[in-house]
């Protein structure tokens, strides 16, 4: 039983609890890099505090905010970061650093947290996450996946830290109107398309195994496989990679080896329980996208 079912269904809890989104485990974790002391912070997703609403069409599932829980969103918790020194990864990699790379990690601590502070303000994981810390967690994710071994498929995890990273700094755009949101956004959107195109090349070419990551998402609410791991890369491409390269050319090679790589979700004619009709509806559509960018040379 999780930790999580467990104080759910504890009756003697703090006041106010009820209407908290999180809670700190009571155990301690040390950190690897700074050996800082800290407690995860994990979600409570019962009561109604997850309140779902559409899927977009980057298989990102959307919130909608309660009146009692406010806007809850279980990304703001799937990374653990140390809250002294900022070094992050995902719960299956925190304490797993390569031994080789551990002084370089250790070294880069001052230089880590200037980052932080100098580019989100004052980020604090010691207090319940908010969307800031989410996106903060994501960023530092990003950068310690250069740090470990292929058998993680840190390719694979950047990207999907990437794309992440991208909706939260979009939200933050939308409720701040800030241009530095949306500037980054912008950027993690084409490193999350760069990094799903490595991930790609680096699997043809067997030097990665995209599904050694695990749960390939993109979100939280469903695994999509590697189904969706196809359909992301051709998302990317589509609606953030194609505008970016100047070639014709080359935009038109890419186009078309995205097209087959997206007709293998639905071509194959098995069903499986990765598979759903939205979901095969929505790589048909980009299917269509593709071929009527092939025939028009317009996005
Ligand atoms: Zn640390």
């Amino acid at each position: 039983m999780s930790e999580l079912e467990n104080l759910e269904e504890e009756q003697a809890e703090p006041a106010g609890f009820e209407s908290k989104v999180s809670f700190f485990a009571k155990e301690q974790t040390v950190c690897p890099i700074c050996e800082e002391k800290f407690n995860i912070e994990r979600m409570l997703s019962g009561r109604g505090r997850l309140n779902a609403g559409k899927l977009t069409d980057e298989l990102r599932r959307l919130y909608i905010p309660t009146p009692k829980f406010g806007k809850v969103n279980p990304l703001y918790y799937i990374i653990i970061t140390c809250p002294n020194c900022f070094y992050s990864a995902y719960e299956a990699d925190f304490k797993n650093t390569p031994h080789s790379n551990l002084d370089r990690l250790r070294n880069d601590i001052v230089k880590r947290k200037k980052f932080v502070y100098d580019t989100f303000g004052m980020v604090d994981f010691k207090k319940p996450r908010t969307i800031l810390e989410g996106l903060v967690s994501f960023i530092m994710a990003q950068y310690s996946y250069a740090f470990f071994p292929t058998k993680v498929a840190p390719t694979t995890k950047i990207a999907l830290s990437a794309l992440r990273a991208a909706w939260l700094s979009s939200d933050l755009e939308g409720e701040t109107k800030d241009s530095f949101y949306s500037n980054l956004k912008d950027n993690l959107y084409f490193k999350a398309y760069e990094y799903y195109a490595k991930a790609y090349n680096l699997l043809n070419s067997g030097k990665e195994n995209v599904e050694a990551a695990g749960n390939l998402g993109p979100d939280l609410d469903k695994n999509y496989g590697f189904h969706g791991f196809l359909y992301i890369y051709g998302i990317l491409l589509y609606k953030y990679g194609l505008k970016k390269i100047q070639s014709k050319d080359e935009q038109l090679k890419l186009a078309n080896e995205a097209k087959i790589i997206v007709s293998r979700i639905f071509g194959s004619g098995k069903s499986s329980k990765d598979k759903n009709v939205f979901f095969l509806d929505m790589a048909r559509s980009l299917y269509d996208a593709y071929a009527k960018f092939i025939a028009s040379g317009n996005l």
